[in-house]
């Protein structure tokens, strides 16, 4: 038989599939969230390992639009142990965000193995067993941590928009020159939206549609900025939580609520000329039409109508009506040994950004360290931890040093 061994005594065999490996702990996801949640098992000596379906730590951030800073602060980018190396006030491009990441990776020495996307995570008797296309990985723990933005929610009936429209979504837009001659429709007027319809207003006609969400009045970086950021932060990382009742009260709208704009401000949207259009509800003779009965003869539409996480692989009865995960800042009471972070929300309004993964981080990791409580922090990652506890080179690490948490 072609490509199969034969035995002379028991006749023809496949080659026997390699032996699973076993871990304690396995993260599937080697973003932020991955990350922190490594530091802290790190912290704790505990054996586990890091999957992350990218070839390189931080592309995530790396294959996000060209133009990209951050909507939060240098003060409040920092995971746990390291703060983030740029002026408390500044806001980073998504090349350093990456950066950053691979260096914290490195720094404490976490076991990530890039390349190596999980396809499937079901259960083995009282453990976990993971499938990475032909390996086999066994875990009395495992960590979600695959992100909040994998899929872009795009309406059905984008699908019958004429072949001949662009079609993209923050994922896949890069920059204006990518995008054909003619006119842009970019749905959806939140942060994402908004940004890139002004950047792409510079060399083709825009419009925007959706209702306004509202502008923060004040303005990144400024005077305001440093002072009302601090006592906004403390409100929205420790009021908005799932542990007060007026957070408890704001989760569910917060989930489905556009946050106002940040940066760019409906005034210099309209200067720009970015024409404001309601919303795209369907599709005629393959052109996009809005609310209003409109029809946009477009080149390109660039869906920003949001994303949601993707969970298809996860063959485990643990969501709920909605799709999302059941669980109590992170842990899924119906699947002992089994945790999620980064999501929105997971434990408080900051749960899903770089600022305020951290803490959920640290539960969970308590959570899987409580199961054998005297293991100890290898002395590598001892050190690469107490050398950010040392005075460092510029002035904005030095500040970074009495804001970001040090659970050390
Ligand atoms: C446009 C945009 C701007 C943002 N701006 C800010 C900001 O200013 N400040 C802020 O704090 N936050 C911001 N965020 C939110 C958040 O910080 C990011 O989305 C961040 O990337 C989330 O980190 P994560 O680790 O949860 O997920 P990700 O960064 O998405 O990382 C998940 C990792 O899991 C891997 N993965 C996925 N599926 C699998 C699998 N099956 N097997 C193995 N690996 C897998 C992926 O390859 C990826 O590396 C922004 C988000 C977006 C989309």
């Amino acid at each position: 038989m072609k490509g199969q061994a034969t035995d002379q005594k028991h006749g023809p065999r496949t080659a026997p599939a390699a032996a699973p490996e076993r871990f304690e702990t396995v993260i599937v996801g080697g973003g932020q969230a991955g990350l922190a949640v490594g530091y802290h098992l790190a912290m704790r000596g505990r054996r586990f390992v890091i999957l992350d379906a990218s070839q390189r730590t931080g592309d995530a951030w790396r294959q996000r639009w060209d133009s990209l800073h951050l909507f939060t602060p240098a003060r409040y980018d920092g995971l746990p142990g390291m703060p983030f190396p740029a002026a408390a006030f500044s806001y980073p491009t998504k090349d350093q965000v990456a950066d950053y990441l691979q260096a914290y990776a490195t720094r404490f020495a976490l076991p990530v193995r890039n390349g190596v996307r999980v396809d499937r995570l079901c259960r083995d008797g009282d453990r976990y067993a993971l499938a990475a296309g032909d390996r086999r990985i066994l875990a009395d723990h495992v960590v979600v941590a695959t992100g909040a933005h994998q899929k872009p929610q795009i309406p059905a009936f984008a699908a019958e928009l004429d072949p001949n429209i662009l079609q993209l979504d923050p994922n896949r837009y890069r920059h204006p020159s990518q995008l054909p001659a003619g006119g842009v429709l970019v749905v959806g007027a939140g942060n994402s939206g908004a940004e890139i319809a002004f950047e792409v207003s510079r060399t083709h006609p825009t419009w925007l549609s959706g209702p306004a969400t509202g502008h923060i009045p004040v303005r990144t970086g400024s005077r305001w900025d440093q002072l009302l950021t601090p006592p906004f932060w403390w409100f929205i990382s420790r009021v908005l939580t799932v542990q007060t009742p007026i957070g408890r009260k704001v989760r569910p709208k917060a989930l489905i609520t556009t946050a106002p704009l940040e940066r760019v401000r409906p005034r210099e949207l309209a200067a720009a000329g970015v024409e404001r259009v309601p919303r795209t509800v369907g599709v005629q003779h393959g052109s996009p039409v809005l609310e209003d009965g409109r029809v946009m003869h477009v080149a390109t539409v660039l869906w920003c109508t949001g994303f949601r996480p993707d969970f298809a692989w996860i063959d485990l009865p643990v969501l709920g009506q909605d799709g999302a995960p059941v669980h109590h800042r992170g842990i899924v009471a119906s699947q002992p040994g089994l945790y999620f972070v980064g999501l929105w929300f997971l434990s408080a309004f900051t749960s899903s950004l770089l600022g305020g993964v951290g803490r959920d981080a640290e539960h969970i990791a308590e959570q899987i360290a409580a199961h054998q409580p005297n293991a100890q922090p290898t002395a590598e990652v001892l050190t690469a931890a107490r050398a950010h506890r040392a005075p460092t080179a510029t002035a904005a690490h030095r500040s970074e040093r009495y804001t970001v948490r040090d659970n050390l």
